[in-house]
């Protein structure tokens, strides 16, 4: 094992709480802090401790890491009066893993160097089975001495971390993930129903594409739900929605145009207009099938 360390971890959602876990288990102290209490215990049952407030979490702390749901979620757990900058331990390493906006993620790095402290954006994908299986992929942004530094942490937390620029890097790469993600689970959807409208069956007809150049991890992990129509999150719409607003925003202020991309934004925006914003993402099969089904 890398040297212990202490880390404080705020946020044990679907990926929060699977991740401290697992550096509990690779020897680290990990204090946690979420805003429902059930999550705190059952990481404490892990052996990490119950954490009461941020400023209890990072009391003592070398490191802190942030796993919440969006951009004015990481503001008010790093900047708030209660949060973590105001009661982090001197020159603490910052973690921020959530998904944001890439200009949120260079707007609190900045305010975290005034403050002294050492700043990374390090979005993840792999879902909640990578979190659980220690397989995320790491994208990180940031000065590349603090990301050899944390290097060994990511590396309990998943099997490829890699260094992808200057703070807000990662957020611009983990946008790029999310637009591929969304366009490769609306294809499936699309494959899926293509293929049980002609009456073929789809775990042979999804096992040979998935073996092929059509194959991707979106087929292996949900293609077996998505056959069900089991929409449990997961990842959920909620979330994707959000990120397909960065990345759609991002590629206009880039001046680049994303049309694909776009297209799937819209049919997310619609999924969660309908009620679906708790529902997996691979819930998007819904809009192909209503696109697809006779009235009457
Ligand atoms: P989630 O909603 O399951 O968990 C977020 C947790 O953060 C909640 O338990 C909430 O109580 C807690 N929280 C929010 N604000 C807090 C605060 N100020 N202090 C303490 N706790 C706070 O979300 P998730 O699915 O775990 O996703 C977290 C982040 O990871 C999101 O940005 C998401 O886009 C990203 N992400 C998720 C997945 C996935 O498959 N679920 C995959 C990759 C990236």
């Amino acid at each position: 094992m890398t040297q212990a360390r202490s880390i404080a971890f705020i946020g044990l959602g679907i990926m929060g709480l699977p991740m401290a876990t697992n550096l509990v288990r690779a020897g680290h102290r990990v204090s946690g802090y979420n805003l429902t209490p059930e999550p705190i215990q059952k990481l404490a049952a892990e052996g990490g401790r119950a954490a009461t407030s941020i400023a209890d979490a990072v009391r003592g702390a070398d490191t802190v890491i942030t796993m919440v749901p969006d951009s004015p979620d990481v503001e008010a757990a790093l900047l708030a009066e209660d949060g973590v900058y105001a009661h982090a331990e001197p020159g603490a390493l910052v973690i921020d893993m959530s998904t944001i906006r890439p200009d949120v993620a260079r707007a609190v790095a900045a305010a975290g160097h005034e403050k002294g402290f050492r700043v990374l954006d390090a979005p993840v994908s792999g879902g909640e089975a990578g979190a659980i299986e220690a397989k995320l992929s790491i994208m990180v942004g940031g000065d590349p001495e603090v990301f050899a530094e944390a290097e060994p942490l990511f590396r309990v937390l998943g099997t490829t971390p890699v260094h992808v620029g200057p703070s807000g890097a990662g957020q611009t790469v983990k946008a790029a993930n999310q637009l591929i993600v969304a366009g490769n689970i609306q294809l499936v959807a699309e494959a899926l129903v293509f293929l049980e409208a002609h009456g073929v069956d789809t775990e042979a007809g999804l096992k040979v594409l998935n073996g092929g150049l059509a194959g991707s991890t979106v087929l292996t992990r949900k293609g077996d739900a998505m056959r069900a129509r089991g929409f449990e999150p997961g990842f959920r719409i909620a979330l994707h929605d959000k990120d397909m607003k960065i990345v759609t925003t991002a590629a206009r202020e880039a001046g680049v145009a994303i049309p694909l991309g776009a297209l799937v934004a819209q049919f997310v925006g619609a999924l969660k207009a309908q009620g679906h914003g708790g529902l997996d993402h691979s819930a998007l099969l819904k809009i192909v099938e209503q696109l697809s089904t006779k009235e009457g």
